[in-house]
């Protein structure tokens, strides 16, 4: 099977003819369908993600099942699946506590080779390995659907829309008649922002640097949008919310300096999320005296606080009854030898999502 290599941080991704090894006993083997291309492919192929390679990258997908390990019972040959990166044990600390993002063995899986090209091991990235056209995943992190889903917005879910759709509902829990800014408006942020909508919130502050991006969010649900490139975007929403700031404040891109800017943009009481996923050498710093007198809420939020098994079907339903508009995303297909381009895209801030086709 074919499948995009990357051997050295930095370097382009080389699609490369792979051997698959057997699925284990909680093992299924994926045949995928489609991928999306998300920021955090493109912080490890930067270094700034510390990921073994050579691996496949691609954390995005949906597929149908091929064969499964023996062991293997919530899944069966023929199932259309999303796959998730985490695959919680449903045993640990965490997972008793409902919060399988934080599984203690979620990630496990990342460091065992799925694949060889000749004897050389490839490690699985993210996890699903998916900007290949086969993959071998733990049994838990994969998530049957309808297989008159379409495939491509399910490959979304697995991470992207999870994770914004996560971070209002399940993260901040933000009710009907909320006021909202979501700074970063590329995947994940339209995926707040029409989570947003869905929430009932009665006004939804788009911020990029992007004009592109703010009319796709406006096409998402935004009621209002702040260009970040030009003037001070924490004055802007201030001005747009009688001077207060807003209810809730999201954080998608990943940047002290864009923390700091949620934080200012939240009302006094109000609640920061962050949801962008940042480097771990770069540090926010807020005043201990406004933390305190300005009791706002500041809280980290990782793969929307996400249960895959909980929340994968429900965002299919919410999709089915119109309550998301998730076919918005894709703003690219691609195939596998284009990655390169979707990375380069994504780094000059243009498009939502692209996503690869099988
Ligand atoms: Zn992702
Ligand atoms: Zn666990």
């Amino acid at each position: 099977m074919k499948a995009a290599v990357l051997r050295e941080y930095g370097g382009k991704l080389s699609v490369e003819e792979l051997t698959l090894r057997a699925p284990g006993p909680n093992e299924v083997h994926v045949h995928l369908a489609a991928c999306g291309v998300c920021h955090s492919d493109l912080s490890v192929q930067q270094g700034i993600m510390p990921i073994p390679v050579p691996c496949v990258l691609g954390h995005e997908g949906a597929g149908t099942i091929v064969e499964v390990g023996r062991a293997v019972t919530n899944v069966k040959e023929g199932d259309h699946v999303i796959m998730a990166p985490i695959a919680p044990c449903r045993t640990c600390f965490f997972c008793l506590r409902g919060q399988p993002t934080l599984c203690e063995r979620g990630f496990d899986h990342m460091f065992t080779a799925y694949a060889h090209a000749g004897n050389e091991p490839i490690g699985p990235g993210l996890g699903p390995a998916a900007f290949g056209e086969e993959t071998i995943v733990p049994a838990s992190s994969v998530v049957p659907i309808d297989a008159s889903f379409p495939i491509e917005i399910a490959a979304l879910i697995g991470c992207g829309v999870v994770t914004g759709v996560g971070s209002v509902v399940n993260s901040a829990k933000v009710p009907a008649g909320a006021t909202v800014a979501v700074i970063g408006c590329g995947g994940v942020g339209l995926a707040s922002i029409q989570a947003a909508r869905m929430s009932g919130a009665s006004q939804i502050i788009a911020v990029d640097r992007a004009a592109e991006r703010l009319g796709h969010a406006t096409d998402s649900g935004a009621t209002d949008t702040v260009d970040a490139s030009s003037g001070d975007a924490v004055a802007a929403v201030r001005e747009l919310t009688d001077g207060r700031g807003v209810d809730y404040s999201f954080e998608v891109v990943g940047l002290s300096a864009t923390i700091s800017q949620a934080y200012e943009m939240a009302r006094r009481g109000g609640t920061v999320t962050i949801v962008g996923a940042g480097a771990f050498d770069d540090m926010v710093s807020f005043s201990a005296a406004q933390l305190m007198v300005d009791a706002r809420t500041v809280r980290g939020c990782v793969f929307g606080s996400t249960d895959p098994l909980r929340d994968f079907p429900r965002i299919v339903r919410w999709q089915e009854r119109g309550l998301l508009d998730l076919e918005r995303l894709v703003t690219r297909r691609i195939g596998l030898d284009d990655i390169d381009e979707a990375f380069g895209e994504m780094l000059a801030g243009l498009g939502a999502r692209s996503v690869i086709v099988f």
